[in-house]
């Protein structure tokens, strides 16, 4: 189990428990081969998707970016089953992703984890995080 800590008005210290290597195969198991060939932002630099905590409305926009992106799915599913604690992965934000993975070691399907983050409107997903 590690601990989060973001930086802003408000000190929020969490535990972010780890995934299984169950969960990481099964996430593995739904990224497509040779996605990130595929993906939105592969014309965008990089620093884009990697905005500091505090940036927030950089890192909003890089969460619309990804709405119409075709490999978000095996975007996210990567950067969960790559524990990628940093910037802006198929749509969500580490905090959000944190959600996610406590999620699935709570026993949430990983078909329903992807499905809800990547599926949802981009406004319903963000009040349901
Ligand atoms: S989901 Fe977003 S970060 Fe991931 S490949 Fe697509 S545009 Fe890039």
């Amino acid at each position: 189990m590690s601990t989060r800590q973001m930086p802003g008005q408000l000190e929020l210290v969490f535990d972010v428990p780890v995934l299984t290597d169950d969960l990481r195969a099964e996430l593995t198991s739904h990224v497509l081969p040779g996605w990130q060939a595929m993906g939105a932002c592969r014309s965008v630099a990089d620093d884009t998707w990697f905005p500091e905590p505090t940036e927030t409305g950089l890192k909003s926009a890089a969460v619309d970016r990804c709405v119409f992106c075709p490999v978000r799915r095996s975007c996210l599913a990567y950067a969960l089953a790559g524990d990628e604690e940093y910037g802006v992965w198929g749509g969500t934000t580490e905090l959000q992703r944190d959600v996610l993975v406590r999620d699935l070691v709570d026993g949430a399907s990983v078909v329903d984890a992807l499905d809800g983050a990547t599926l949802l409107p981009e406004f319903l997903w963000r009040q349901a995080s």
